[in-house]
């Protein structure tokens, strides 16, 4: 395919010291992997002008394409912009329309302009630039002895687009191969049991790149091939395959997301949902609300934490709780029942459950989960156990609940999974 190596440079105190985990320099050797390009190495240094210059001397001698993030804000340590000046010879130059677009940027948030926000505008005079539409702090593209050189800012998000817009399309290019991809996404399956299950599939195509990335409880399937543009559509039969193999767990594929596509099939029914939290303490209508349009189709949330809440607001029974519990199938019905009456919304989730650590029963030990989802005519609850962690049992729950949606509203055949 290609010969071209890659080194990766982190630069940040809070990287050496832990404070921060350097997530980019992983987030970049996957681009990379994804387009062919190994990555050899990688670093991590501070903000100190002596060692850039090092890691730049080390990065050009190795490697024919290096990466370096940070240190590209508008205060003291932010250092990188004056080193790669000093180091190239060149100056900064100032782009005006950078600046007009800064003023007005701070104007609209009501803040005021100062002088040291100018330096955002400013860039080494060699530097091709690479744009941030989420940030004020543009990449940088250097060529350099027949080498490349990219600069991108440290906060993940603004290099993650810098990443994924700019530069990987630039290297594809480079490298002359034609990437397509397809992340596949699924909830609830263990990555092996989803490994062994979709292998077979994968392995009948030639070329394939396959990487199984669990996160929250969720594995994203990363496929990615060189193949022609003509042949793109092999990706789309692949995700059919795929999701024809597990289709309550395999949601969806790309960009989408459970919140978006729970949404969209909300819009497209001219349907509301309202939601009855206990231990995803509101997380569940946060997801939702993330979505920008949201409000065309999430009614209210309930953050029902006390049993008197469940209760007084919902109008759970207090023999239900005497009798079942808070965490049971009967509260949570109960819960679902409230909302729907209470909201007059068309569809409702209901969530009740022991997030931990402490909290659990023999009975119901810690990640016990009871969670429901519902339409006026239909009704799915399910218990559900979860791990030891507070924070991951939340988000497995959320996560959980919105899939429950998903099907209910795809009209699936409630109760089995
Ligand atoms: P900087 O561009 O150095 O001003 O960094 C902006 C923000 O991004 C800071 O909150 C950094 O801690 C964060 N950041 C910088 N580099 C990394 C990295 N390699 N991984 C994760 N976060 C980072
Ligand atoms: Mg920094």
């Amino acid at each position: 395919m290609t010969a071209l190596k890659a080194i990766t440079i982190s630069i940040g105190d809070e990287l050496l010291s832990g404070k921060t985990l350097d997530s980019n320099n992983a987030f970049i050797s996957k681009q990379f992997d994804l387009i062919g390009i190994p990555v050899m190495k990688k670093m991590i240094i501070g903000d100190v002008a002596a060692d850039i210059v090092d890691a730049l001397d080390w990065g050009f001698s190795q490697a024919d394409i290096i990466t370096l993030t940070g240190g590209l804000g508008p205060t003291h340590d932010d250092i990188t912009k004056t080193v790669l000046c000093d180091y190239f010879e060149v100056d900064l130059i100032m782009y005006p329309e950078l600046l007009e677009n800064l003023k007005e940027r701070f104007q609209k948030r009501g803040f005021k302009f100062s002088k040291s926000n100018e330096t955002q505008a400013e860039y080494p005079a060699n530097a091709e630039l690479l744009h941030n539409p989420i940030g004020t702090a543009q990449g940088m593209h250097f060529k350099h002895r027949g080498k490349h050189l990219f600069v991108m800012a440290g906060v993940p998000k603004e290099m993650q687009i810098v990443m994924t817009d700019q530069i990987i399309p630039r290297l594809a290019e480079m490298v002359q191969i034609s990437i397509s991809k397809i992340d596949i996404h699924s909830i609830g399956v263990p990555e092996s049991t989803l490994y062994e299950l979709t292998k077979p599939v994968f392995d009948e195509y030639a070329g394939l790149k396959v990487a199984y990335l669990p996160k929250q409880g969720m594995v994203t399937i990363q496929v990615s091939t060189d193949l022609s543009d003509n042949d793109k559509s092999i990706l789309d039969e692949i995700f059919s395959r795929i999701k024809a193999l597990k289709p309550k767990n395999i949601y969806g594929r790309d960009e989408e997301s459970l919140q978006t596509i729970v949404g969209d099939h909300l819009l497209r029914l001219k349907a509301t949902v309202a939601t009855a939290e206990s231990c995803t303490g509101g997380l569940v209508a946060s997801l939702i609300t993330d979505i920008s349009g949201s409000s065309s189709y999430f009614n209210t949330g309930f953050v029902t934490y006390a049993n008197e809440t469940k209760m007084a607001v919902l109008g759970v029974l207090e023999q239900t709780l005497i009798d079942c519990g808070a965490v049971s199938e009967e509260t949570v019905s109960e819960m679902i029942a409230g909302t729907l009456n209470v909201s007059q919304a068309d569809y409702a989730i209901a969530i009740s459950g022991v997030a931990g650590p402490t909290g659990g029963t023999e009975e119901k030990p810690v990640g016990t989960v009871y969670i429901g989802v519902a339409s006026k005519d239909n009704k799915m609850i399910k218990r559900f156990q979860f791990g030891t962690n507070r924070i991951m049992n939340k988000e497995m729950s959320a996560f959980t609940a919105l899939n429950m949606l998903r099907l209910l509203l795809e009209g699936e055949n409630l109760g089995t999974h």
